[in-house]
């Protein structure tokens, strides 16, 4: 199992962070994107990256932060020239909070996919309530490589992001009883575009919801995946993780 989206840099695993590690590969994760989305974590975030082989970094200004742009670029583009950082993320639109007002998380948006483009990175897509422009944006930047981190859009969305060449990803979400959207999703993604996270420490999937969430749930997600396309476990868990392999180059 690959996990391609995990904050173990949140203070929330300050206090057990390599037994929360050590538990995902007792579970069988075979590799992890660490996504450093709070510039405060970041030495907390490259010590994971030295320390296991099979822990890789994503960082990007969120959209939350937009605001703070003028303090936040030059630490985002030192933390770009650190090994084994292999995604500029995550990065997009948030309307729904709306912690930085839009035009500004647009123009910071834009800003880092130029910046993943220069680069040669694969982009991770938050967007939430937001899809239409997120969309706009990922086609006017000519945006080919890249994942749609916990993806909430229909059918259509999905079509887009498949047309440009992005992956889906599917997160703790699917397995809500109520997350008709989602599922109808996880039946309809083609098998070689499909990518599984958990987000954690956030999203915690159904038998764990509402506790803090670490890589090992994973598999609580692939079970609902794999269910809902009635194919076998193991299938869904090694096709998604060569997907996750190829989608960041490793
Ligand atoms: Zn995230």
């Amino acid at each position: 199992m690959f996990d391609t989206h995990a904050h173990l840099a949140d203070s929330r695993f300050d206090r057990d962070r390599d037994k929360v590690i050590e538990n995902a590969v007792k579970e069988g994760i075979s590799g992890i994107i660490c996504v450093c989305s709070d510039f405060d974590e970041l030495d907390v975030f490259y010590n994971l990256l030295k320390e296991y082989d099979f822990i890789y970094g994503a960082v990007g200004i969120h959209p939350h932060d937009a605001s703070f742009q003028d303090k936040l670029k030059e630490k985002l583009h030192q933390a770009l020239k650190k090994d084994k950082i292999v995604a500029l993320g995550e990065i997009g639109l948030d309307y729904h909070y709306e912690n930085s007002p839009r035009a500004i998380q647009r123009e910071v948006f834009k800003y880092q996919l130029a910046l993943a483009k220069q680069k040669n990175l694969p982009v991770i897509i938050h967007s939430r309530e937001a899809m239409e422009d997120t969309l706009s944006i990922l086609q006017d930047e000519g945006i080919q490589r890249g994942v749609m981190h916990c993806f909430s859009g229909k059918e259509e969305d999905m079509k887009i992001c498949l047309d440009m060449g992005l992956y889906i990803s599917l997160a703790g979400v699917v397995t809500f009883p109520k997350a008709l959207n989602s599922q109808k999703i996880a039946r309809l993604a083609p098998l070689d575009r499909l990518v599984v996270e958990t987000d954690s420490p956030y999203l915690a999937p159904q038998p764990v919801r509402g506790k803090r969430n670490e890589p090992s749930f994973l598999r609580y997600i692939i079970q609902k995946i794999a269910s809902l396309r009635e194919i076998p476990e193991k299938e869904l868990s090694d096709i998604t993780s060569q997907n996750a392999r190829k989608l960041f180059n490793l």
